[in-house]
């Protein structure tokens, strides 16, 4: 077993091997643009493109000429939401969120408060979900976007998007979910879950960084957005820029793994997260933020009365990587948003950690760090700050 062991798949996965594998012809000899239409350099490299395309719509049930390659998760959200701002201003310039959103979609929808937007910002229950009725409340006759992620980052609860697809579909107001933790490890469905917007980022689910996508729906109804970048006319439009054809070889055969072994690792993940879970539990004060019903299956986020979680997390780092909230917040000393909208006080939201297992996790390494985890949150519960 190497050291420190790796518990943070939710700030980043690494790479399956099978993806680099597929990646690296693509750095080299097939180095062509994909945009090049005059020789087989560029050919090949749109052909991949175009294959990966069709692995990242089959993974979420769409259509490949819905797939709009991005740098990652955090354009495909800023592009969906300031896209629909923009392309839908004659119609309204309201826009519902959630308090409980990665901060790419909280940053992008303050920036439109700035800009001449309206946001209701939801707020959720002690478990971490939102109350439908007061999100069909919010709905106005300027409301031109609803946006509710599907998973979230810090506690992986599961937003009830097949309700709120229903809702958006029968008040006409286009739906947008940040799926980012969700695809390729729970199945998602664009038509299903009645979603018109989608993102999703490479690198969480064992592809490399800086690839994503956001899938725009084009029929019943179709969408349009207002690109965000302008350049060349890539993408349809888009999003212009020459592609990453590297990386978005990558992400679709990261999307082709997870749709083909997303069950037998659920299967495996989800007994080692909850062993891991039963044995913290055995801790004094020791609880579990959000439900743990409606959950990722390799995520739990817990807290520890009575310690301080930065001391606990400094105390691990050399033997266990963790963190205690999203890793866009965690070099800030604020408490997690995310807890404390779910009602914890700053000093248990202080408390807390959060867990990512992942696919290359072993029961070994899970014995460990629950030794090592127990040993460390009672050596701090002893010793007052
Ligand atoms: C990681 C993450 C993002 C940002 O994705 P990038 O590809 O790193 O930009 C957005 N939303 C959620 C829920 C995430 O977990």
């Amino acid at each position: 077993m190497k050291l420190p062991v790796y518990l943070d798949h939710n700030a980043t996965t690494p790479c399956d091997p099978r993806v680099v594998e597929a990646m690296l012809p693509y750095f080299t000899e097939r180095f062509g643009n994909a945009a090049s239409r005059t020789h087989a350099f560029g050919w090949q490299a749109e052909e991949a493109v175009e294959n990966a395309r069709e692995q990242v719509a089959a993974l979420i049930g769409a259509g490949p000429r819905e797939i709009v390659f991005t740098s990652g998760a955090t354009e495909a959200v800023n592009l969906a939401i300031k896209g629909v701002f923009d392309r839908y201003a004659s119609r309204g310039n309201h826009i519902i969120t959630v308090k409980t959103e990665h901060k790419a979609v909280i940053d992008t929808c303050k920036h439109l408060e700035r800009s001449g937007g309206e946001v209701s910002w939801l707020p959720v229950d002690s478990e971490g979900l939102i109350d439908l009725s007061e999100l069909e409340a919010a709905i106005r006759p300027t409301t031109i976007l609803i946006c509710v992620m599907l998973a979230n980052n810090e506690i992986g609860v599961i937003q009830p998007v097949r309700e709120i697809g229903e809702i958006a579909r029968r008040k006409g107001v286009a739906f947008f979910s940040d799926a980012t933790q969700a695809v390729g490890k729970l199945p998602v469905d664009v038509q299903a879950d009645g979603i018109d917007l989608l993102a999703l980022s490479a690198h969480k689910i064992y592809g490399p960084k800086g690839a994503g996508a956001l899938y725009v729906r084009r029929r019943d109804p179709r969408i349009s957005l207002t690109a965000q970048m302008d350049g060349g006319g890539h993408e349809r439009g888009m999003r212009s820029g020459t592609l990453n054809v590297p990386g978005i070889v990558g992400l679709g055969k990261a999307c082709a793994l997870c749709e083909k072994e997303m069950e037998a690792d659920r299967v495996r993940i989800e007994p080692m997260r909850d062993r891991l879970e039963q044995g913290l539990l055995r801790l004094d004060g020791a609880k579990v933020n959000g439900s743990r019903i409606h959950r990722l299956p390799a995520t739990t986020n817990m807290s520890f009365a009575g310690i301080d979680g930065e001391a606990l997390l400094a105390a691990l780092a050399k033997d266990v990587a963790l963190s205690s909230g999203s890793a866009c917040t965690s070099a800030s000393p604020e408490p997690s948003y995310v807890l404390k909208a779910l009602g914890l006080d700053d000093e248990l939201a202080y408390a807390s950690l959060r867990i990512g297992l992942g696919r290359f996790t072993t029961d070994e390494e899970v014995g460990y760090a629950i030794e090592r985890v127990s040993e460390t949150v009672q050596r701090l519960q002893r010793q007052p700050s």
